[in-house]
């Protein structure tokens, strides 16, 4: 993701500080509360209702235990002119059973209560779980790992903080169980809603026979009404925008980090990541885009649903995709296919865009190839069988990496935010980040993307690759960012980057900038072709799925030049203050010290280092 306008917030962490917030592996899906955990084994019990921790603060009410989510068939039946999903609009998920379930549950936000003009405002009409009836309700998230069970009668186990403990004006002392949907973006305003209690956004099903352990079932959930957006920990809204022009146009989908349940229900945590089927039928005259490859387009004759006809669009995306990269905008929409190297390159923009604005968008979103087959010779081979961008009307206020379809929205494109938003398809997408505290790991990456373009532009300028001088001026590039960002003062150091609150979840500093120095720092003390052979072999290792901090910082240490157990001790140092230490404000004497200034620092370089 990236944020279009520049006003970061000044801030100052007063989050509760968890060291060790990683997940270890492979362990999200043991984690939260089972309720009837003492039955655990042979019997059967409710799935648990989150995928976070005790103590987690952020999104902590998202996901879904009790199963593994595999694919998700996603019907529309929209009527783009009035912004509604019509009688017979429903999703298909299928997922295996981790244990005996007697319930399990979804996310679903069907109502605002932050934004009652642009939030949703749906139904569900029944439930189906393999065919048969199932009942269904809506119930509050309580905080994750609460010893008394996710029925806990006290009013102080789902409330909404930023923090943990709540606090709030109880000074309720146990952790939050959703985050807050702020009404303004102020940093001063950031903790006036802790304490609120948490919407009821947990759809528990029901299912008329418990489900056997390992067997893979079908969840179908019928459900009409408006979508919408979600408003977040920071203020800011995320999730189906309402596009009105031309009048009536559609929807816009850019969802992180938790808004895809604010059009669909589903398993709402980045580290579910089932593959999608859409088959979305729409107003005649609208373009649907999804994830993956657009397989059919099928116009129907006008019926009582859709006077004026209508249209169903078939996409398929054959790899996994979590849960806040899911594409699905529809509108009005100029889109062209070009293939390159193989793959298909999507290239849409929303038609009412003037000649000019397109013809100048689509000189950018021409550049997509180049970028894909540079950044692959940092990150190893492009991940996907497709790529594309989207060029959306309205506002919403970041740019997504939706999975092979990228959104830029406000109807412009930039080459930076393409670069950024490009690299993201191998971080974040192909391998996920197994908790939101992990956003960062993802960012810096993106943004070493834009660093890159960067260099890569000093190094045209120097004559290109095949020059010395060219890889000097590239070298330089880097060096120069680092040490530009390396002498932040204010609020640069202040914040963890692997301990965020919902406010600060997409800091220009500790999510962006200060993760992105630090891998142009690992590129320094690994080498290139090392710092490229790290990059590739997480790929392959951790590809289509999730990845821990403890697994990423294994990955780089696997590739230390000096690979003694003090230099990996060393490393280990290094990622300790540039991704898990609050410093004060402007830094103070102990920011980080090894690699820094000139990325000349004492412990990797020279005698006695670990460079060699
Ligand atoms: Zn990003």
């Amino acid at each position: 993701m990236a944020r279009h306008r520049s006003g970061t917030a000044v801030a100052v962490t007063l989050a509760f500080l968890l060291p060790g917030l990683g997940l270890g592996a492979g362990s999200a899906a043991l984690a939260g509360t089972s309720g009837t955990s003492a039955s655990a084994g042979q019997g059967c019990f409710a799935g648990a209702r989150t995928l976070s921790r005790l103590g987690d603060h952020v999104y902590p009410d998202t996901g879904n235990g009790g199963y593994t989510s595999l694919h998700t068939n996603v019907d529309l039946v929209y009527d783009a002119t009035t912004n509604r999903f019509l009688r017979g609009n429903h999703v298909i998920l299928t997922d295996r059973a981790t244990h005996c379930l007697t319930s399990f549950s979804l996310d679903f936000e069907r109502r605002s209560t932050a934004n009652v003009s642009i939030g949703p405002d749906m139904r569900v009409r029944s439930v189906t779980v393999n065919g048969a009836r199932a009942s269904f309700r809506f119930v509050q998230p309580t905080y994750p790992g609460d010893p008394n069970g996710p029925n806990d009668p006290n009013p102080l186990a789902h409330e909404a903080s930023e923090n943990n403990p709540v606090g709030g004006p109880q000074h309720n002392p146990l952790p939050p169980a959703c985050s807050p949907e702020l009404k303004s973006t102020s940093f001063a305003k950031r903790n006036s809603q802790n304490g609120e209690q948490c919407p009821a956004n947990k759809l528990v099903i029901t299912p008329a026979a418990a489900i056997a352990n390992r067997s893979v079932f079908t969840v179908r959930v019928n459900y009409t009404g408006r979508p919408g957006v979600h408003t977040d920990g920071d203020g800011t809204t995320e999730g189906w925008f309402r596009s009105d022009k031309p009048r009536g146009d559609g929807g816009f989908v850019t969802t992180e980090p938790v808004g895809t349940e604010d059009w669909m229900p589903l398993n709402d945590h980045p580290s579910a990541k089932p593959t999608y089927d859409f088959d979305d039928t729409v107003t005649a005259g609208r373009t649907v885009l999804a994830n993956g490859i657009l397989e059919s387009r099928t116009k129907h004759a006008p019926d009582a649903k859709f006077p004026h006809g209508s249209v169903t669009w078939r996409w398929h995306m054959a790899s996994p995709v979590a849960s806040y990269l899911v594409e699905d905008s529809v509108g009005h929409f100029n889109l062209t296919q070009r293939m390159v190297d193989g793959i298909p390159f999507y290239e849409a923009q929303a038609s009412s865009l003037s000649a000019a604005r397109q013809k100048k968008n689509l000189a950018i979103m021409n550049k997509q190839p180049d970028i894909t087959r540079f950044e692959s010779k940092f990150n190893g081979p492009y991940p996907f069988g497709s790529d594309g961008v989207v060029v959306g009307r309205p506002s919403a206020s970041f740019e997504e990496e939706m999975e092979t379809m990228i959104t830029f929205a406000g109807g412009e494109i930039d080459t930076d935010t393409l670069y950024h938003e490009n690299m993201h398809q191998w971080w974040g997408d192909h391998v996920t980040e197994a908790n939101y505290n992990l956003t960062f790991y993802k960012e810096g990456m993106a943004t070493l993307g834009e660093f890159l373009y960067h260099a890569r532009l000093a190094q045209h300028a120097a004559g290109g690759p095949g020059r010395a001088a060219g890889r000097r001026a590239f070298q330089r590039s880097l060096v120069k960012r680092f040490n530009g960002l390396y002498k932040s003062k204010g609020g640069f150091w202040t914040i963890a980057p692997s301990n965020p609150t919902p406010y600060s979840l997409f800091d220009e500093d500790s999510t962006y900038a200060r993760p992105g120095i630090t891998y142009v720092a690992l590129r320094q003390i690994l080498g290139h072709a090392n710092f490229v052979r790290a990059l590739t072999q997480l790929q392959r290792q951790y590809g289509g799925g999730v990845i821990t901090e403890a697994q990423l910082e294994a990955g780089f240490r696997r590739w230390l030049p000096n690979r003694s157990a003090a230099c990996g001790a060393r490393l280990g140092q290094f990622f300790t203050q540039w991704f898990d230490t609050a410093y004060p404000r402007g830094g103070g004497a102990n920011r980080p010290q090894i690699t820094g200034p000139g990325l000349a620092g004492p412990g990797f370089y020279g005698a006695g280092g670990c460079t060699r």
